[in-house]
């Protein structure tokens, strides 16, 4: 290891003083002068979107590249060709670089080494390492064994080298039907680890790939393959996810055989898993296939797209995966975590605005009749550098029909009978009572205005209760969507028979909220806070110019604290 890249790995060690355990291996690696560098890869197979788990798994991986100033490369892992698709590859892309995971020109594709994968498996077979086996896949399944008893030798382990190599020509050459042949490693039938019973490492299929076309018609299995495209790539730690731990030996195997040197090394964490949120491809798609979502970025999925959709900023992510950390043990984190990120992030960033979403008519009575005036309104008390907008105040206003009550609960501090409040940042107004339609439900209040009390101020009296309005005369009507989880809280994620526990509230379309006029101009992925209603994002599908839809990223108040 250079000098420079010690001392860094010194001062990093020692300005950190916790260090995760993957930090914690690869200081050691570099000062045992096992590599002089770090390089690092996220390898995704373009079968589906990411999610966020995929994030923590490209954040931890770009993260530790840099931290050690060293390469990250962006691979797809595409030696399936049944599921994976070039649509999947751009929005993997995209999320990629929108997370802030800058791989610049560092973008390889496991299907380019084709060529290679199948010169290692020759190699193999010339080595004695590995043979053609004629059995199905039933039969290879059934003589495998289990974990108390040791597998079976296939028939066709003994096959010669010549043999072998002129059989697995013919697998390549097309003649041989789907699962009529496999190419198997030649390892320990009794090891005690199932994988390393002789592994099918190639099988045969007749399938277009979307990057090479019917150029091949074998295809190297993925623990044969991956442990390969790390090593030419020049990977030095291989970071993947717990499910994987099993199979290092084999990855190790096959990076030795395979004569590679340096040889890149394996390191499993647990992956992430969250509460009341559906990460699992499996489950998401068939969310999408069966209707349930409006596609894999509907908002109210944790696909990054989605995640993008409803307003979540990468910032908020990186910093929620950096809170839940690396760990070695596979738990769930509490999905208010997530939330907790995005209202941080955005508490200071948003300009605090105001809309009604359950609005009723507000009238004062003692505002003169066509007067309107202007009132300043800072964007963000919390941060004054936003700046502030005007506000026009007039005779009828919009407020929420929660913020009036005819008869109060006691601690009940807003609109009611003889109560005085504070229309935000405009004056104190006392209601006076209110309208009802013939099912008695309100549908006008009325309220009296004390002039001297402009801007919100004070005179000699304080007010225990404080409400937001639009002005009746210019708000806008826009479409505000909120949220809950998709899978129901209470009762857990899935229900017996194994399908998905849906939560029937999960969302709720609201046509008639009454904005302030400026949020008519809302663009796509502006986001806001609506005072006391929540953060709320421009949603990028259905918005059209002047009439946004908006999209609940998260509520206000939290549950959450951090620990
Ligand atoms: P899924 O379980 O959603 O189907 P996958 O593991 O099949 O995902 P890949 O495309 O193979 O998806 O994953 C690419 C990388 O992302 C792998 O290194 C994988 O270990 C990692 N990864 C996948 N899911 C998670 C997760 N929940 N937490 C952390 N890393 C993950
Ligand atoms: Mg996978």
């Amino acid at each position: 290891m250079s000098e420079e890249l010690r001392t860094a790995a010194e001062t990093a060690a020692e300005e950190k003083v916790s260090r995760n355990f993957i930090e914690l291996e690869i200081d050691k690696d570099l000062a045992e002068g096992v590599y002089d560098h770090v390089q690092t890869r996220f390898p995704p197979e373009p079968n589906g979107y990411l999610h966020i788990g995929h994030a923590k798994s490209i954040l931890t991986n770009y993260g530790l590249a840099q931290q050690y100033g060293g390469k990250f490369n962006m691979r797809f892992d595409d030696t399936n060709p049944t599921k994976e698709k070039d649509e999947f590859v751009q929005s993997i892309i995209a999320d990629v670089k929108w997370l802030g995971a800058d791989f610049e020109d560092r973008l390889f594709f496991a299907s380019d080494y084709f060529g290679q994968m199948y010169e290692c498996a020759v190699k193999l077979i010339k080595k004695g390492k590995a043979f053609v086996c004629d059995l199905s896949a039933d039969e290879i399944r059934e003589t495998r064994g289990d974990f108390n008893t040791p597998g079976k030798n296939s028939p066709y382990r003994d096959r010669s080298i010549e043999e072998n190599l002129a059989l697995f020509e013919e697998m390549k050459s097309g003649v041989i039907a789907d699962g009529a042949r496999v190419l198997r490693a030649k390892i320990d039938m009794a090891s005690p680890n199932i994988n390393m019973r002789d592994p099918v490492i190639y099988r045969v299929a007749h399938q277009s790939h979307h990057r090479q076309g019917d150029k091949w018609c074998i295809y190297p299995m993925y623990d044969f393959a991956h442990p390969i495209e790390d090593a030419i790539e020049g990977i030095t730690h291989s970071i993947c996810t717990l499910e994987f731990e099993d199979h290092r030996p084999l990855y190790d195997w096959v990076v030795t055989e395979c004569e590679f040197d340096p040889k890149p090394r394996q390191i499993e964490f647990a992956k992430l898993y969250l509460t009341n949120v559906v990460t699992g491809k499996r489950y998401i798609k068939k969310l999408v296939e069966d209707g349930i979502v409006d596609g894999w970025d509907d908002p109210r999925l944790v696909s990054i797209a989605a995640l993008r959709r409803r307003g979540y900023t990468p910032a908020s992510i990186k910093k929620f995966v950096e809170l839940v950390g690396l760990s070695k043990a596979n738990s769930s984190v509490d999905s208010a975590m997530l939330e907790y990120c995005i209202r941080e992030d955005l508490k200071m960033k948003a300009p605090r605005m105001m809309a009604v979403l359950d609005p009723v008519k507000l009238v004062i009575d003692n505002y003169p009749e066509g007067q309107t005036e202007e009132l300043p309104m800072p964007l963000n008390l919390e941060n004054p550098e936003l700046g502030e907008r005007m506000l026009t105040f007039g005779k009828e206003l919009w407020i929420e029909r929660e913020d009036f009550m005819e008869e109060p609960p006691k601690k009940y501090f807003r609109l009611f009978p003889g109560n005085e409040v504070r229309l935000m940042g405009a004056y104190f107004v006392t209601c006076t009572g209110c309208e009802k339609d013939a099912d008695g439900r309100v549908t006008v209040v009325h309220a009296a205005y004390d002039p001297m009390t402009k801007n919100g101020m004070e005179v000699g009296r304080k007010v225990k209760g404080t409400i937001h309005w639009v002005n009746a005369a210019d708000c806008k009507q826009v479409t505000a969507r909120l949220y809950e989880n998709i899978v129901d809280e209470e009762k857990g994620k899935l229900n017996e028979d194994g399908s998905l526990n849906l939560n029937p509230n999960s969302l709720t379309v609201i046509d008639r909220c009454f904005v302030e006029p400026a949020l008519a101009q809302a663009e796509a992925y502006d986001s806001f806070q609506f005072v006391r209603n929540g953060f709320f994002c421009a949603d990028c599908k259905d918005s059209i110019q002047g009439q946004p839809v908006f999209n609940r990223i998260v509520s206000l108040k939290s549950s959450f604290k951090l620990s």
